[in-house]
């Protein structure tokens, strides 16, 4: 059975509220996300294992020091400073090239991309551990075909893993938090997968673009990164997610982006996702990390775009077709009527065809 993996620690973390377009709203990424999806995993008859502790260093394989820093330590700094409860930028400089600042303000706005991002008590150790999440599943799915057990193989066990992260992680940059999101879970499970494989991809399909992870990867051809959603020009992250976004030196031709029309169903994004298919096809990469949002969903409260259950049981089919290892890891997705059955259909669909195909022969 695919091994799925979460972390209680992962509960922690709550941000409160943030503020669109001006006005103070309650954060929808909230705790209750994660037992929701818990129990979508439960019914498709999967255990969450617990994730062991891997330290700091695969995740300071993506993320600057200075940062990392920041987010253990800004929250008693600010509350020392006399701060409100939850740690919110109010001032952003012009460009992160300058001098590293040293008042908790500047700090703030320095690392903390948007409002919707605040750091409280809790948000490292959720933060970190929703990042052990995703190594965990990347470290099983890396680390099958070492294995002496051989009851694994043939069957769809070994190559794929689901890491159930919360707080998500695809709009962290590697010095910058934004969107809900601290730790770039999917790029560090990507890096993690590095250590075997020459190339990898990662595909997200997060209603909202995967900012953080592009830029991470853009200048890197050993990681290719694609993702489909909403056309920024109408939606979060609106700065970064067209088409004409390529990458750069090294990594021009290695980032792809599909923004569809808002409101768009299921029938504009899998064509959309069978474009993206073909070209992981030609890239031919080891394994592959899907940055799992579930927020497309036509029952989101985001509302961006409007795919149904069944849309998601195709995805998760015409995904699972890959034949490569794949590690799931969970991004966006947001309470609603929907939110579970939208996870049990994608993995169903994804297990159909996933579950027979066969595991890497190992480094290439
Ligand atoms: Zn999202």
């Amino acid at each position: 059975m695919m091994h799925a993996y979460f972390s209680d620690d992962q509960l922690r973390h709550h941000g409160k509220t943030f503020i669109v377009a001006g006005e103070r709203k309650p954060i929808p990424e909230v705790p209750e996300r994660a037992e929701i999806l818990g129990g979508a995993v439960s019914r498709l008859g999967l255990a969450l294992h617990a994730p062991g502790d891997f330290g700091i260093e695969p995740i300071a394989a993506i993320h600057d020091g200075k940062y990392l820093h920041f987010l253990q330590t800004i929250y008693p700094e600010w509350q020392a400073a006399g701060g409100s409860e939850l740690v919110i930028p109010n001032i952003h400089p012009f460009d992160r090239n300058g001098p590293y600042p040293h008042h908790h303000v500047a700090k703030a706005g320095f690392h903390l991309g948007d409002t919707s991002c605040p750091v409280s008590e809790t948000t490292w150790y959720s933060a970190y551990a929703s990042a052990q999440t995703a190594i965990a599943a990347a470290r099983h799915v890396r680390d099958a075909s070492d294995a002496s057990d051989a009851s694994d193989v043939g069957d769809e066990s070994a190559n794929t893993a689901y890491a159930l992260c919360r707080p998500p992680g695809h709009h962290a940059s590697s010095n910058i938090a934004g969107g809900f999101c601290y730790l770039n879970n999917s790029a560090i499970a990507a890096q993690e997968l590095r250590a075997k494989y020459d190339k990898v991809a990662i595909l997200d399909i997060d209603l909202h673009h995967g900012n953080g992870t592009q830029h991470i990867f853009y200048d890197r051809a050993d990681v290719m990164t694609l993702s489909i959603h909403a056309d920024p020009c109408d939606f979060y992250p609106f700065y970064w997610g067209h088409a004409q976004e390529r990458g750069i030196g090294a990594g021009f031709g290695f980032n792809h982006n599909y923004p569809l029309p808002l409101g768009s169903g299921d029938a504009v994004f899998l064509n959309a996702l069978d474009q993206a298919l073909a070209v992981i096809d030609d890239f031919n990469p080891g394994a592959v990390v899907i940055a799992l949002g579930l927020d497309a969903s036509h029952d989101d409260p985001f509302g961006g775009l409007t795919v149904s259950p069944d849309g998601f049981a195709r995805i998760g089919e015409k995904i699972g077709a890959l034949t490569c290892p794949i590690v799931l890891v969970q991004e966006g997705g947001y309470v609603s009527n929907l939110l579970a059955e939208n996870l049990y259909q994608f993995i169903n669909g994804f297990r159909v065809n996933h579950k027979n195909s066969p595991l890497s022969e190992g480094p290439e």
